[in-house]
């Protein structure tokens, strides 16, 4: 059995992501790994914060593969980064949309006071104008290509300018910014973010379709189809 390392303790991602990949992976999360170093997602990118979270906990893994994961096939860390982008705001709040409202760039902001700095932000923005997009990236690395000896990869100080080869793929969910918030479900900016082609907000589509349409679904579809692909 093949075994995908989810890098999040939140247990509704990785029950999203097994339904998608079905069967054939055995999924687990970071949630059994509490000693796991903790990442520090400062990339200027979704791209480069995924791969990132990949590549340490790969590493890490590596070691461990040794001691409590013996027996369990090919093993792989997947991690993910994502936000919202908006275009009257050059892309923001884009990698800090956890943290938009926050008092400094490291620390999250409750999803109430990112919200209400992004409308304050697009006071007067015409609705044709507030275009945006969420983005997901996902970053899919093999534990085995992280062994410590791979050339110049002594030790995670190394990992911006020396990660083995990973596999990235992402899905992009375009709409419009609403001006003020519309339902009660969801999370984040989901009930100011209408998708294209709807007249409802993530927030009050449900979790049903927000699963068909959004940038997760999208993303995960492109490494379901790498993964039918591989040759594990
Ligand atoms: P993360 O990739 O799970 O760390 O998400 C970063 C931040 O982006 C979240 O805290 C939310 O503010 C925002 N975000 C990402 N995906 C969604 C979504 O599906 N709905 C609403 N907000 C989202």
């Amino acid at each position: 059995m093949n075994t995908i390392v989810v890098a999040t303790r939140n247990s509704h991602k990785a029950e999203e992501i097994q339904a998608m990949l079905g069967p054939s992976f055995n999924l687990e999360t970071m949630e059994k790994h509490a000693c796991a170093p903790l990442v520090i997602e400062d990339a200027a990118t979704f791209e480069g914060n995924a791969i990132k979270k990949a590549a340490v906990l790969a590493r890490w893994l590596f070691d461990l593969s040794h001691k409590s994961l013996e027996g369990s096939g090919r093993l792989f860390v997947l991690a993910d980064d994502s936000g919202l982008e908006v275009d009257a705001l050059g892309g923001a709040p884009g990698v800090h949309s956890a943290r938009f409202a926050g008092p400094n760039l490291n620390a999250n902001a409750p999803d109430d006071a990112n919200n209400a700095k992004l409308l304050r932000l697009l006071t007067g923005v015409p609705m044709e104008k507030r275009t945006a997009r969420f983005r997901c990236v996902l970053a899919l690395a093999r534990i085995s290509d992280h062994a410590p000896h791979t050339p110049g990869f002594s030790s995670p100080a190394c990992l911006d300018t020396n990660i083995p080869p990973t596999f990235t793929c992402q899905g992009v969910c375009e709409g419009h910014i609403l001006e003020s918030p519309r339902g009660k479900g969801g999370f984040g900016y989901d009930p100011l973010f209408i998708p294209m082609g709807w007249n409802q907000s993530f927030a009050e589509l449900g979790p049903e379709i927000k699963n068909r349409l959004s940038h997760r679904a999208r993303a995960l579809a492109a490494l379901q189809d790498y993964l039918s692909k591989l040759e594990i």
